[in-house]
């Protein structure tokens, strides 16, 4: 078995941006300005900012934080959203998801310029991602597809299947998979919470994707021997032993599943830092999509 090591991959991606910019700055020009706006003091979420915005200054990205209270109405967002899309000193911005329920996420999502929507959720954006158009591909898939090209993983020909179908996880990562790119040119199954057969799907999978929410779900009954296992869960579970009282578990059984795995990603370290690492490439990606 050989890890997949997210935060490995993510480093050197990391190095590859810093020299870019290093090289803009060189030629005098603009270094990418990343913006992103926080909703509420969510543990979960403040950590994932924090460290969009650490990776930021790890690679010379200039970066702004804009909090609100979780009380903050939706028009006092939009109007936010508004003024980000037309500031000429930001080139792409996210809004930490989730939102407060009072908000309705779509219609925040829809409202930033896509030309800026470095999560890649915009319908646009979307719609370009399956056209193959080049566009802003939403973070955790593409970096999903990336920690398999860097760690040199053979997909084409190969079944993969897909647990969860979120529209920012499982549903763009079956489109990426199954298209005729390398990475891709898989045959995708994308399961759910209605599959009948989920168990005897996942024994036919060389390639397992989990991005379920549910802390040890795919057990070692559940997974090929030789297949290669992508973990995107990351729930928190509460353990008093633990200094903070909770740890990050996956959806995968790792202990177990993970002898049987010719691939494995862990849970820190895996799919996580390299979800960070998409951003920062959608964001140096925003200034050659704007030519600037
Ligand atoms: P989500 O919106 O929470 O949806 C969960 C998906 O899992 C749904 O499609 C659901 O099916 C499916 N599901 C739930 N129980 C199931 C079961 N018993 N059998 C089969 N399918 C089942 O998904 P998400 O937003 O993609 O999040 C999934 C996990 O990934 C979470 O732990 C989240 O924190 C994590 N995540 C991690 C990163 C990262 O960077 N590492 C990024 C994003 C998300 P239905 O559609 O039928 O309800």
């Amino acid at each position: 078995m050989q890890l997949l090591d997210g935060k490995k991959t993510s480093q050197e991606i990391k190095f590859e941006l810093a020299e870019a910019v290093k090289l803009r700055k060189e030629n005098g020009k603009k270094i990418p300005h990343l913006a992103a706006v926080l909703v509420g003091n969510d543990g979960g979420s403040l950590t994932y900012v924090n460290a969009k915005v650490k990776a930021c200054e790890e690679i010379g990205f200039e970066s702004t934080l804009i909090k609100y209270d979780s009380s903050v109405s939706e028009e006092i967002l939009l109007e936010k959203i508004k003024s980000l899309n037309e500031d000429k000193s930001i080139d792409g911005f996210i809004v930490q998801l989730p939102l407060p329920k009072h908000i309705d996420e779509l219609k925040v999502t829809q409202a930033i310029d896509p030309k800026k929507d470095v999560d890649g959720f915009h319908p646009v954006n979307l719609g370009n991602m399956i056209l193959n158009i080049p566009s802003f591909l939403p973070a955790t898939p593409a970096g999903v597809v990336e920690l398999l090209k860097r760690n040199n993983i053979e997909t084409k020909g190969k079944n993969c299947v897909i647990i969860g179908r979120s529209n920012i996880v499982g549903q763009p990562l079956s489109i990426l998979l199954s298209q005729n790119t390398n990475p891709g040119n898989c045959t995708v199954t994308l399961a759910h919470s209605h599959t009948s057969n989920l168990k005897e799907l996942c024994l036919s999978a060389d390639i397992l994707v989990a991005a379920i929410g549910r802390p040890k779900f795919v057990t070692a009954d559940m997974v090929k021997s030789g297949a290669v296992v992508i973990d995107v869960g990351t729930t928190r579970v509460e353990e008093d032993s633990r200094e903070r009282g909770w740890y990050l578990s996956g959806d995968v059984d790792f202990k177990n599943v993970a002898p049987k795995c010719s691939f494995i990603t862990p849970v820190p370290g895996g799919v996580g830092p390299m979800t960070i690492a998409s951003l920062m490439i959608n964001t140096l990606k925003a200034m050659d999509l704007k030519g600037k």
